[in-house]
């Protein structure tokens, strides 16, 4: 049965998909993969995305959460998101063979955590609870560091003494995270705030992209998967800016209805999700009539990381804050 043809045209936002952590924590695997050899062992998703995960366990990585899962002697990659202090010295106590692929950006955070956690700051973290990012920057102390999720949440903070930090995921709505900020600044009018915002380039340059989307289309379609935090924010924008939008995880997902009277179809993807994926939601969408396939004009980015020594990079230490974008 041929599918009805119900859209004309597809608009790509630019950037959308892979960020540089996303590359190196992908590569990290992939090459400890080539060099030891199967099982490699990785603390959580390497990255919140159903497919690249399937495909690095076809390869041959084993995805846990807890390290008893580890047999002795065995190599352990760290996610993207990061660990805690307490998860770091116990893989090391159980004397694994371990690569961080914590995304360089993530790292800033935890390092300036630790920093002014020796001046005598304590913190509030702006953040979603539960994720591993918000896990493992709070995990950087074992007290004095408060997450706060939405504007009502600062009123519960009571910080025990004078200097307080404020630090975010690297993830957020830059929206949602400005309005929380502004009220933690509110009742904290002497709050230390990072020099650069916390929220990583990547998620501001796809949210900004979506704003030029958005409005330009009837329907967005977003190709992420259900964890992927900066992949709901982009949904969410769009919705927020008056456009239906819906997340996918492949190009199965996609309803017809969704389409129906409703031909320009606007297409961003997670900083996790392949390209491979947004290839196939594009095809699919060729499928439903699309005959104009048009990329926006946005932002390029140039930004890599460098590899951690042992995999083909000189490497950085966890407290080089140097590990920035090189763009
Ligand atoms: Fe790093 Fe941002 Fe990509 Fe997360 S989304 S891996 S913080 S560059």
């Amino acid at each position: 049965m041929t599918a009805p043809l119900l859209v004309d045209e597809v608009l790509l936002a630019e950037p959308r998909g892979f960020c540089a952590g996303v590359d190196r924590a992908i590569e990290i695997v992939e090459r400890a993969l080539a060099r030891f050899g199967r099982p490699i062992y990785v603390r959580h998703e390497i990255v919140h995305n159903t497919y690249v995960v399937n495909d690095l366990k076809a390869k041959g990585a084993i995805f846990i959460e807890d390290l008893d899962e580890v047999p002795p002697g065995a190599t352990l990659i760290f996610s993207a998101h990061g660990v805690s202090k307490a998860l770091r010295s116990e893989a090391a106590r159980r004397g694994f063979q371990v690569f961080d692929a914590t995304c360089p950006l993530v790292t800033k955070v935890h390092v300036e955590v630790a920093k002014l956690a020796k001046e005598g700051y304590e913190f509030i973290m702006i953040g979603h609870k539960g994720h591993p990012e918000v896990e493992g920057t709070m995990g950087q102390l074992s007290e004095g560091i408060y997450l706060v999720e939405d504007v009502a949440d600062v009123a519960h903070v009571r910080p025990r003494g004078g200097k307080v930090a404020v630090v975010t995921q690297t993830t957020l709505s830059v929206d949602d995270a400005a309005e929380i900020l502004a009220e933690v600044k509110r009742c904290f009018p002497h709050v230390r705030e990072p020099k650069k915002q916390d929220i990583c380039y990547a998620t501001q340059n796809r949210q900004d992209a979506v704003k030029v989307l958005a409005p330009a289309v009837d329907v967005v379609v977003v190709v992420g998967s259900p964890t992927s935090s900066n992949s709901n924010r982009l949904r969410e924008l769009a919705e927020r800016l008056g456009t239906p939008a819906h997340m996918v995880d492949a190009a199965d997902d996609l309803l017809p209805q969704w389409f129906d009277g409703r031909r320009r179809v606007g297409v961003t993807a997670g900083a996790s999700a392949p390209d491979i994926l947004v290839q196939q939601v594009v095809a699919r969408l060729r499928e439903l009539g699309a005959l104009s396939i048009r990329k926006m004009d946005g932002v390029q980015e140039h930004v890599r990381f460098p590899l951690p020594r042992g995999l083909g990079g000189a490497g950085h230490r966890s407290d080089d804050t140097t590990a920035a974008p090189r763009s």
